[in-house]
């Protein structure tokens, strides 16, 4: 069995992968506490496999937890992180 796709190594590796972007220089938070699409570089299409509905920051219906706005469960920022894949064992 592969530990690569292992749910608590993609969780951590997830949130390591959004804590450095938000820390990148140049990166300031709007109001809220959220980034701006421009910030992020929101688009509205999908990038590859990568797309706001498969991302762990995602928040349906059109919602963000890191961008700000309208969200579409199509569209695509450089924030976009995987969404971790449930554990159906519920062992992790
Ligand atoms: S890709 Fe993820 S972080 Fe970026 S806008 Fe979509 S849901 Fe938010």
């Amino acid at each position: 069995m592969s530990t690569h796709n292992h749910p608590r190594r993609i969780v951590l590796r997830s949130l390591l992968a959004t804590g450095c972007a938000l820390c990148m220089p140049g990166l300031s938070l709007a109001q809220g506490g959220k980034m701006s699409k421009a910030q992020a570089q929101y688009q509205d299409q999908p990038k590859g496999d990568q797309k706001c509905g498969n991302c762990m920051h995602f928040i349906a219906p059109n919602s963000c937890m890191v961008v700000e706005g309208n969200i579409s469960s199509d569209g695509w920022c450089r924030l976009w992180v995987k969404k971790p894949v449930e554990d159906p064992v519920g062992k992790m």
